[in-house]
């Protein structure tokens, strides 16, 4: 099964994909991660990438999806996958579209309130010492990470200005793509307002409620 995660920043998408990914042994692929490794290992298309990231551009949809074609290409893939972060714009849509560059059963669709959202971009802590992500609004009383103890972080960008940015961005570049998936009736909404245990249970019944074909034969194995 062919999974694309869709929703705003800080909507769980990284999460849910993880959980899915743990339980129904699939492997996920992040653009962001794609990116980073592409940059880092001076290929062709990382080269070109920072070029454009150095002058503070937008990285051309033809080199994301160059990444991405050539990351579908590999052997664990060819049975499944999660995707997230890609696509993201209209742009990168319309690459995707024309080269055929795969077929997606499934969009996972996570509609979280605003201020559901923003709670989350606030409440955000991120361990000094091994990076374990938590969140305040999950009301779990960590006063240090739970994982080795270290002490609770706060990154510089998680504050409200920047990410009613990052969300305007999203409702003008991103969610019209939605709108392409739902005419190919593939696109399954579930409401992910809860901390991850619960909105992961959430999902699983809308795949359940789902018709689209073979998800629920997926998901119950
Ligand atoms: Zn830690």
């Amino acid at each position: 099964m062919k999974f694309l995660m869709f929703g705003a920043p800080m909507a769980g998408k990284g999460t849910l994909a993880n959980m899915l990914a743990e339980d129904y042994n699939l492997p996920t692929i992040s653009m962001g991660d794609i990116l980073r490794a592409s940059i880092a290992s001076g290929d062709e298309n990382g080269v070109l990438a920072k070029s454009y990231m150095d002058k503070g551009e937008m990285v051309p949809s033809e080199v994301v999806c160059a990444m991405i074609k050539k990351r579908l290409a590999e052997k664990d893939v060819q049975d499944g996958f999660i995707l997230d972060g890609f696509p993201r714009t209209p742009d990168q849509l319309k690459v995707f579209v024309d080269e055929k560059i795969t077929d997606i059963d499934v969009v996972v669709n996570i509609e979280v309130p605003y201020e559901t959202l923003l709670t989350r971009v606030i409440g955000r802590r991120t361990c000094k010492s091994c990076g374990y992500i938590y969140n305040t609004s999950w009301n779990l009383g960590y006063e240090k990470c739970p994982k080795c103890s270290g002490e609770w972080g706060i990154r510089s960008d998680d504050n409200e200005e920047t990410y009613k940015n990052r969300y305007e961005v999203y409702l003008q570049e991103t969610l019209p793509i939605l709108s392409y998936f739902e005419k190919l009736g593939k696109v399954v909404t579930v409401q992910g307002q809860d901390e991850p245990e619960q909105s992961y249970e959430t999902m699983l019944k809308a795949f359940e409620n789902s018709n689209i074909k073979g998800l629920k034969e997926f998901i119950e194995g």
